[in-house]
């Protein structure tokens, strides 16, 4: 058995962009309702509605979209209107239907790293939209599969890592956020690999497991393929 089976990406903010949207649309939200209360505040309990509603509506542009209307209640003090119903349901529908921006180094690597390895692609969010977004990027035919989750747990990975013909301890992933592309594949077993999203390493919300065994970091997605070579080497 190879050292390494599979080697896996995450898809928002790792190979496109996909943060931006969710950042220009609350401050978008919040100026809508400056008139009720300061804009940043009005973002803040759009974002405080979210976390709230995550468990039950999951991660997603459609779940975002109904948490801006629930908000958008509590801060009219139930005098929403139609019109600004209708204006919040704009800004959801321009974040299922921005344009496809990859990030930096995204084909290349791929390309690279599909020549020498099995590579998957593991995304969280809505079906429909992650599926469209697969689609807009161009990038589905250098993936062995497409897996498109829920949630991304320690049971995600092993049962992925078992469909694919691998297993976690053969299995590196890739992405920009530890919680969920790194950590959870570490403890079954696996590699993990950050590839943070912004240029200043934003290690302030995450814990970077240094030290960790089976623990990588890569300043930019090239770095990936560096690492599941050293991994085989
Ligand atoms: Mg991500």
């Amino acid at each position: 058995l190879s050292k390494l089976s599979l080697v896996a990406f995450d898809a928002d903010d790792t190979l496109w962009h996909n943060l931006i949207h969710f950042e220009k649309t609350e401050t978008a939200f919040g100026q809508m309702f400056a008139d009720y209360m300061p804009a940043e505040k009005a973002t803040k309990v759009l974002t405080e509605m979210e976390k709230k509603n995550i468990g039950l509506y999951g991660f997603g542009v459609k779940g975002f979209t109904l948490s801006m209307i629930e908000s958008a209640i509590t801060i009219t003090k139930d005098q929403l209107t139609s019109d600004q119903v209708q204006r919040i349901l704009e800004l959801g529908r321009a974040m299922l239907d921005h344009d496809m921006e990859l990030l930096p180094h995204v084909e290349e690597t791929l390309k690279a790293t599909s020549r020498e390895f099995k590579c998957l692609l593991i995304t969280k969010g809505d079906l429909h939209h992650q599926e469209r977004k697969v689609l807009a990027s161009g990038l589905a035919p250098f993936f062995e599969g497409i897996e498109i989750v829920s949630d991304k747990k320690r049971a995600t990975y092993e049962k992925i890592c078992k469909r694919y013909g691998g297993a976690p301890e053969t299995t590196l992933m890739a992405g920009n956020s530890i919680r969920s592309d790194v950590l959870p594949m570490i403890e079954a077993g696996g590699y993990g690999c950050y590839v943070p999203f912004s240029i200043l390493w934003d290690h302030e919300h995450e814990e970077v497991p240094k030290g960790t065994p089976r623990y990588f970091e890569v300043e930019d997605l090239r770095g990936v393929l560096d690492v599941a070579r050293k991994i085989i080497a």
